[in-house]
């Protein structure tokens, strides 16, 4: 992979505001100048410093000299699910490539049509899951707080032209976001601030493998985000030998940091558990999570694995995995099948990167 060398121009999406006042007027502009660039690239979702077209020539250019518009340019766009699912294949300044992924989701008896941004939170993931192809391709670093705000601002500028917003983000691409926790809590409050998106918390979802001492940490933020905890097994030596880091922070630890978190937030969490056929799918199995993680505050998202290319491992039946679904109702946890989206697009973590890095067969 050519790596090309990183800009030293600030991100605009951090920058602090009276810094940008102070750079304008250093250069002759009126301050008022930085309010009208914030509120085209927060508020009108402008494509570019060029194209805010109340600020004067000299201005714009100025700006595109002291700051980066995006760390973040779109390398590759694909599409599935006739237009429902889009995934990003963004390049970072210094040539490394993360996934980004928007969903839609139609309106349904139980709530309003959704825009869901799918981000990553670093590039590749140390902590190398079985199941999972980010996992297996390494870790190569954490992304900064300001590649984190990009990518949703970016997805936003995508939709604009369709008249569409996004109305929550999950973090849920690559990476383990509470292993690179201080970007990720400050690019939730980014996006929380007033003066930029005024996009809440509660709309944000932060998906770990279960991080006791950074979910602890989350719980006395005060930022009341959604956890969903990728348990994927109900007991250690199973989750363990999918999961390497169970072994340090086993199941029973986990489910009680989560429960904490839930108490002090009152978000509910959700467990999320990619079904496996043969592996963590039978009857007994759904019985032993039921009884581990409990009802209250609890949901539970069951995901029919996607496949893996090289991968033994499968999704099980339509008809087993509803079995399993109907004993955790039974015992009244509130549980769904998600919709797997973007099959045809690789839309399991990593898998679209992965193929991007995979050396071009010979011949
Ligand atoms: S499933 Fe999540 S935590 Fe596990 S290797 Fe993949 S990206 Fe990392």
């Amino acid at each position: 992979m050519a790596i090309v060398a990183t800009t030293d121009r600030a991100p605009f999406a951090t920058a602090d505001p009276d810094a940008v006042a102070r750079f304008l007027t250093a250069g002759g502009e009126p301050a008022y100048r930085a309010d009208q660039a914030r509120t085209w690239f927060w508020r009108q979702l402008a494509p570019s410093f060029e194209a805010m077209r109340t600020l004067s020539p000299a201005a714009r250019a100025q700006l595109a000299g002291g700051y980066t518009f995006s760390t973040v340019a779109e390398h590759r766009k694909r599409e599935a699910d006739r237009g429902a699912t889009v995934k990003y294949l963004f390049r970072l300044q210094d040539g490394r490539t993360i996934e980004t992924v928007v969903m839609h989701y139609p309106a349904t008896e139980r709530g309003r049509a959704r825009t869901t941004v799918c981000v990553s939170s670093q590039v590749g993931c140390p902590i190398g899951c079985t199941f999972c192809a980010t996992g297996q391709s390494g870790f190569d670093r954490n992304l900064t707080e300001a590649e984190i705000v990009d990518q949703f601002l970016a997805a936003s500028r995508g939709l604009k032209a369709q008249q569409r917003a996004l109305t929550n983000v999950v973090f849920m691409g690559m990476g383990e976001p509470l292993n690179n926790y201080a970007a990720v809590v400050a690019a939730i409050r980014r996006w929380a601030r007033p003066d930029t998106l005024k996009f809440s918390p509660r709309r944000v979802t932060i998906s770990t493998i279960g991080l006791v001492p950074f979910i602890e940490r989350l719980a006395a933020e005060n930022l009341p985000v959604n956890l969903a905890i990728s348990l994927h097994a109900p007991d250690d030596a199973l989750r363990s030998s999918m999961i390497p880091v169970n072994r340090k922070y086993p199941i029973a630890a986990v489910v009680a940091a989560a429960r904490a978190h839930a108490e002090r937030t009152g978000r509910r969490n959700s467990y999320e558990y990619v079904m496996l056929a043969g592996v963590n799918d039978s009857s007994e199995q759904a019985g032993r999570l039921a009884s581990v993680i409990g009802r209250h505050l609890t949901h539970v998202n069951l995901i029919p694995m996607n496949p893996v290319e090289g991968s033994p491992l499968h999704r099980p039946s339509r008809d087993r995995t509803l079995a399993f679904q109907r004993i955790l109702q039974a015992a009244g946890i509130s549980t769904t099948i998600r919709d797997t989206r973007g099959l045809d697009i690789d839309a399991a973590c990593g898998q679209l990167r992965a193929r991007e890095l995979a050396p071009t067969p010979a011949g």
